[in-house]
């Protein structure tokens, strides 16, 4: 992401924002509440438009402020990147009316056009992995959050993306449950899945993270290590921190 920013009714939520991620690498995201992390994410995924700065996915250009346009109707070019990434939200945003396995073979049959005995065995594989085997034909209105979570994770990894965005995937669990989640973000760090995850778990990112980003007022107002950014000497970053010791 190249100086990217955004506004929203002439409230400038990102400020010129830069930031690159290389492939394997874990990246957090911190921040107060209202300080541009969602958007970030929204901008990086295109979910968002815009207003200035430039996006690229891999050397390729996934958005320009200036020829944005142009770029979103080249169809081929926009699903080419869009395949890249995927997304994993705090609501989980899970099909009600499709079982548990349908969820995760959607868009791989659908969008990808794949084989569909090949999409089902690599579902299957998937919620082993996520330890949800017994799971498959359950609807998301009969599984627990953590549960519906698993799957919603599982789903985005149906795509074989090269990148993971979690935007605060644990917020809506209880404590328990948030464990579950977590562990299976750790196990994905160790298969090396590049991840970029918006989180309030602090212990979590510290553990996790290659590199954490402290955002404030819609500026990267620091990005460095776990180790350093916890023993900082920035007064806005120790303010923050400061709320969860
Ligand atoms: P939280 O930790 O609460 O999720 P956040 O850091 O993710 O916060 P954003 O959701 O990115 O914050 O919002 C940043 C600012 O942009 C907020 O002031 C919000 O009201 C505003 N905003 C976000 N999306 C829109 C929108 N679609 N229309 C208008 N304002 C928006
Ligand atoms: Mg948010």
């Amino acid at each position: 992401m190249n100086h990217v920013k955004k506004s929203f009714d002439g409230n400038e939520v990102l400020k010129d924002i830069s930031l690159s991620v290389e492939e394997g690498e874990v990246v957090s995201i911190i921040g107060p509440s209202g300080s541009g992390k969602s958007t970030l994410l929204r901008c990086a995924t295109l979910l968002e438009t815009m207003d200035d700065g430039d996006l690229y996915y891999s050397g390729d250009a996934a958005a320009k402020s200036v020829e944005q346009h142009a770029v979103y109707e080249t169809g081929d070019k926009l699903r080419h990147i869009e395949r890249q990434f995927g997304l994993v939200f705090q609501n989980f945003n899970l099909f009600p009316h499709f079982s548990v396995i349908k969820n995760i073979m959607d868009a791989p049959v659908r969008v990808q056009k794949r084989d569909k005995d090949e999409v089902r065995k690599e579902a299957v594989e998937l919620l082993r992995k996520m330890g949800l085997s017994d799971r498959a034909d359950y609807y998301p209105c009969q599984l627990s959050g953590g549960q519906k979570q698993r799957v919603s994770i599982a789903r985005a990894l149906a795509m074989n993306p090269k990148i993971l965005f979690f935007d605060e995937p644990t917020s809506a669990l209880d404590p328990e449950l948030t464990g579950e989640i977590l562990k299976v973000i750790t196990e994905l760090a160790k298969e090396k899945m590049t991840m970029v995850i918006v989180t309030h778990e602090m212990n979590f990112a510290k553990d996790v993270s290659d590199r954490m980003i402290f955002m404030d007022k819609g500026v990267i107002v620091e990005e460095t290590t776990p180790k350093e950014l916890f023993s900082s000497t920035n007064q806005r970053t120790r303010e923050f921190l400061g709320k969860y010791h």
